[in-house]
């Protein structure tokens, strides 16, 4: 089985010249969804995480199960609005348009080790401000994980030394 497979291309979608890279096709089939938690399990079981953060709102699909498997505390970067207590905030340039995400102050623990999850890397604006929030707060990152990569956006590029992993890629 073939996770790369499992997930459907739109393109056109939310706009002209964008290939959206949709997931959903992924979550629901049973064997790819669990496929890609048990790779992210995996990579990660060994390397003493203690955070998971997830990346609203696809990253929480497969953030959420890893923080289960590796018995550690789950954190969500959100839209920005969306998170009720004090928060620290980063805005940012998508591939489509502009947005600003949320984190609250007191989610990473000063020196925790710290693994960021989302679905997809383009420009890598999203996973920039996510790094940048959570570094703020002291935590230290040991990868940034994602289902699909598309390395012509170069989103690499945005991260810095924050090692990036990727299970698949488009061009
Ligand atoms: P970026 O900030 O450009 O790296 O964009 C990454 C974020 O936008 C991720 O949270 C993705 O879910 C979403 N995204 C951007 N481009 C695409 C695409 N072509 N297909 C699916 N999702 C995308």
């Amino acid at each position: 089985m073939n996770i790369k497979e499992t997930i459907r291309s739109i393109p056109g979608w939310p706009i002209e010249g964008v290939i959206f890279r949709d997931i959903t096709t992924l979550m629901q089939d049973p064997d790819a969804y669990r496929k890609a938690c048990d790779l992210f399990y995996e990579r990660y079981k060994d390397k003493g995480i203690q955070k998971v953060v997830g990346i609203d709102a696809r990253g929480f699909v497969f953030g959420a199960v890893l923080a289960y498997q590796l018995g550690v505390g789950f954190v969500p970067v959100r839209k920005k609005g969306k998170l009720p207590w004090k928060t620290i905030e980063e805005s940012y340039a998508l591939e489509y348009g502009e947005a600003e995400v949320e984190m609250h102050e007191d989610a990473i623990e000063k020196g925790e080790k710290v693994v960021i999850i989302d679905d997809l890397i383009a420009t890598g604006g999203t996973i920039e401000a996510a790094i940048k929030l959570v570094s703020s707060l002291g935590g230290d990152i040991v990868e940034c994980g994602f289902i699909v990569e598309l390395p012509d956006l170069d989103g690499r590029a945005k991260t810095g030394d924050t090692p990036i992993y990727a299970m698949c890629e488009f061009e």
